[in-house]
């Protein structure tokens, strides 16, 4: 008998052909394995033949995800032996792998003197390295990656062409002798240094207190040593004093431990193969500075991701041996650092550098020496970041690691592009049966960004041959994405309300028809109204939607430009729970005093006109307005850090609700003036911001509660789906989810993409895929 098996899904470069060659000789079978653009062939002949794809089933390579598998007979050949056969185009594609942190089996051979891998700041395997970030084509071949360049040495090509070694068909197999090297520059034109003396140099540039720009997998890092703070504080200076937080790498949890909580589900997110930063609760008195993350409750950490990384805690410049026994694998002694600062390299809102020249031009003014490698970066990939929640993994930022992992789609569809929107942009790719979310490719607002986007979408177009026959955009006229969208001549247009495309994400998700009852609170999106829209209730599913009820708009003094300073809006907030004058009360009057009377008299006055102040619904602002209010922040030095510092202030406690009211009407307004007015009384007590920040908070989650249970009772919908950058928010997210529980209702979030306008992409090509089918 013999077999014909073709298997699909993250089948390439994750050792599968080892796997089945290994199978298929245990079974004393003949025939052949290879890799197709459309996965990998399988031809099994034998007495066993029959055992085989379930022998598969059960124990496919630990990285790879099989979405197909397809056995039917094939014509008895008579062969005598089981082979590898060269690759094969085959009109499909197949699914590429993310990158992989370094394995434990690499990480041994790393530390082992012995090894002739020892302190080679690229080793890999079939089971770890680089993929996504070097592949330029498909099938998954060494020549169709930057790895091109490298010729195998005897020793690497043995271990190439033996199926039984773990580096068989390892595409970016390589040693000291034959592969990519690290080179070590000071900035000033201090010689250049390579191999471990570069590490050491670097290592020692940072136990100097110096800031280091590294190559990582997928672009340039900033790096300094965390414990220092006078090093934490130059980079945040040269950062041009934006408050964003750094993120952090330590070289094991026990580490991390040290600085924050870890749980036992927080500590094997951190262990993953993905290796995302996780956001972490901070151990009180903790010894990383304030100036690490300024604004947030949490540290942003991860564990090391590439061998280089990994050396740089461990390599000791004085004696050149590890610091972690080969053996065990634990530290026997304490590594060059407890913490460092590990953040993205890259020019305020410009994506992530990739190359060395740029880096070189562009870093110049943030580091003091650059630790560069000729391995070259085709696709760039910033950091994951993700947070536990309730049980699950909820994305602030998707990229390495994750991406391409494609999410399934119900049914078979045409290709479709859903280009995003305009801050923490993402554009979603559908093929057949799933969606290709892009990695994070950040604010649409500058040149190098959009190439980002333009490079990554011609690469996963290219890479999968999806041709999409249309494309969703956002409604917003101003959005790079929604312009860039209608130039797109010959290909059918379609604008989705960006507060449907936050809710349609989920559906996408989770695979619910709806309608539901949808919630999307986030900063700003555009409403056909002419209005602001960012605190919705909306009755949706796959092909409309109704807005139910939404936050009561207020003026956004000047526009767009009040969302950097919180203290503008809150003054809106005061005058419209004052019936159009500031509530004369201290809390008010110190907050004109910090913005100047003057200033403050402008905003009232600009206020009024409803050209230069458009109406806002937005969740954000109320978050901002607060937190203004509060004293917390009167200006934002990154998107969302006002709100930030509220649920930061109020500690976890949430605390009794302010009163609030939902005016009748269509649709209904929750409005929150006379929680405002509460918060005042609160001040004038003595309340500190974190009484009042918690109290907020379970003012807004009880308002959203209720108008939930009143759009229950007049729909009987049952399913709440919850997205928008605001639900990032854990506070809130946790009083909303248990309020709606409370009502017997169940709760639907995004656990595969962001709740932010990272997720939208994926919402709208859903939705303009559901139109297509409905159209045929
Ligand atoms: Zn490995
Ligand atoms: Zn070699």
């Amino acid at each position: 008998m013999r077999w014909r098996i073709d298997v699909t899904g993250v089948v390439q470069g994750v050792g599968f052909r080892p796997t089945v060659w290994r199978l298929a000789r245990e079974l004393g079978l003949a025939g052949f394995v290879r890799n197709s653009s459309a996965g990998v062939e399988i031809e099994v002949e034998g007495a066993r033949a029959g055992e085989f794809s379930d022998a598969l089933r059960a124990s496919p390579p630990p990285l790879a995800r099989i979405t197909g598998l397809e056995v039917r007979e094939a014509p008895e050949q008579g062969a005598a032996d089981f082979v590898i056969l060269p690759s094969r185009e085959a009109g499909a594609s197949t699914d590429l792998s993310p990158d992989v942190a370094t394995c434990g089996d690499c990480l041994r051979e790393l530390a082992d003197p012995a090894d002739r891998r020892f302190a080679y700041p690229f080793i890999n395997c079939t089971n770890c390295g680089p993929r996504y970030s070097i592949t330029l084509r498909v099938p998954y071949d060494r020549p169709n990656t930057t790895m091109a360049p490298f010729a195998l040495c005897p020793e690497c090509a043995r271990e190439y062409h033996d199926p039984a070694d773990r580096r068989f068909h390892a595409q970016p197999n390589a040693c000291a002798a034959c592969g990519p090297t690290v080179t070590f520059h000071g900035v000033g034109g201090a010689d250049a240094m390579t191999g471990v003396e570069a590490i050491r140099a670097a290592i020692t540039l940072l136990l100097d207190g110096k800031v280091l720009a590294l190559k990582g997998l997928g672009g340039y890092q900033l790096a300094c040593d965390a414990l220092d703070a006078a090093a934490v504080a130059t980079l945040r200076e040269r950062k041009r004093r934006s408050n964003k937080a750094f993120a952090l790498m330590a070289c094991d949890v026990d580490s991390v431990r040290a600085f924050a909580e870890v749980s036992a589900e927080e500590e094997a997110l951190l262990r993953s193969p993905e290796r995302p930063i996780v956001l972490l609760a901070r151990r009180p008195g903790s010894l990383i500075p304030d100036a690490v993350a300024p604004a947030a409750a949490d540290l942003g950490f991860m564990l090391p991701n590439t061998p280089l990384h990994w050396l740089l805690f461990h390599w000791r410049s004085a004696v050149r041996e590890p610091c972690v026994s080969a053996v065990s694998g634990r530290a026997e002694r304490s590594p060059n650092f407890k913490a460092l600062v590990m953040t993205s390299g890259n020019v305020a809102d410009e994506p992530i550098v990739k190359n060395a020249d740029v880096a070189h031009r562009v870093l110049a003014p943030f580091a003091d020496g650059f630790l560069d490698h000729d391995r070259g970066i085709f696709m760039r990939v910033d950091d994951s970041v993700v947070r536990r929640f309730a049980g699950r993994t909820l994305f602030v930022r998707r990229a390495r690691g994750y991406v391409p992992v494609a999410i399934p789609l119900p049914g078979s569809g045409p290709p479709v592009l859903g280009c995003g929107g305009e801050v923490k942009n993402t554009f979603t790719l559908t093929t057949p049966g799933s969606a290709l979310v892009s990695q994070h490719i950040g604010d649409l607002e500058n040149h190098e960004t959009l190439e980002f986007f333009l490079e990554t979408l011609e690469n996963l177009k290219s890479v999968y041959r999806v041709a999409p026959v249309a494309i969703a955009h956002d409604l917003h006229p101003g959005y790079f994405s929604t312009r860039w969208a209608l130039e797109q001549a010959g290909c059918e247009r379609w604008g989705v309300q960006h507060h449907w495309a936050h809710i349609a994400s989920v559906l996408a998700e989770t695979g619910l028809a709806g309608p539901v009852i949808g919630v999307a609170l986030d900063g700003s999106g555009y409403g056909p109204d002419d209005t602001i829209w960012g605190g919705e209730f909306l009755i949706a599913d796959g092909h409309s939607y109704e807005r139910a009820a939404s936050f009561l708009p207020v003026p956004l003094p000047g526009g767009e430009g009040a969302i950097r300073h919180p203290w503008r809006m809150a003054l809106s907030y005061l005058a419209t729970a004052g019936g159009g004058v500031l509530p004369d009360r201290a809390a008010v009057r110190a907050l004109v005093t910090r913005a100047g009377a003057s200033a403050a008299a402008t905003v009232l006055k600009v206020r009024e006109n409803r050209t230069l102040s458009p109406l806002s619904s937005g969740a954000g602002r109320l978050f901002e307005a607060a937190a203004a209010l509060a004293g917390l922040c009167d200006h934002n030095t990154f998107e969302g850090e006002a709100a930030m510092r509220l649920e930061a202030a109020a500690g976890g406690r949430l605390g009794e609700p302010y009163p609030f009211t939902i005016t009748g009407g269509a649709p209904p307004r929750l409005d929150f003036s006379p929680a405002f007015l509460a918060l005042l009384d609160d001040l004038e007590f003595g309340a500190g911001g974190g009484l009042v920040a918690g109290r907020f908070h379970a003012t807004v989650a009880a308002a959203v509660v209720e108008q939930v249970g009143r759009l229950h009772r007049a729909t009987g919908l049952r399913d709440v789906a919850l997205s928008g950058g605001v639900f990032q928010n854990r506070l809130l997210l946790g009083a909303v989810t248990s309020g709606i529980a409370a009502l017997g209702l169940h709760t639907h979030t995004n656990s595969r993409v962001p709740a932010n306008d990272g997720g939208i992409s994926l919402g709208q090509a859903y939705l303009l895929r559901l139109r297509l089918l409905a159209l045929k």
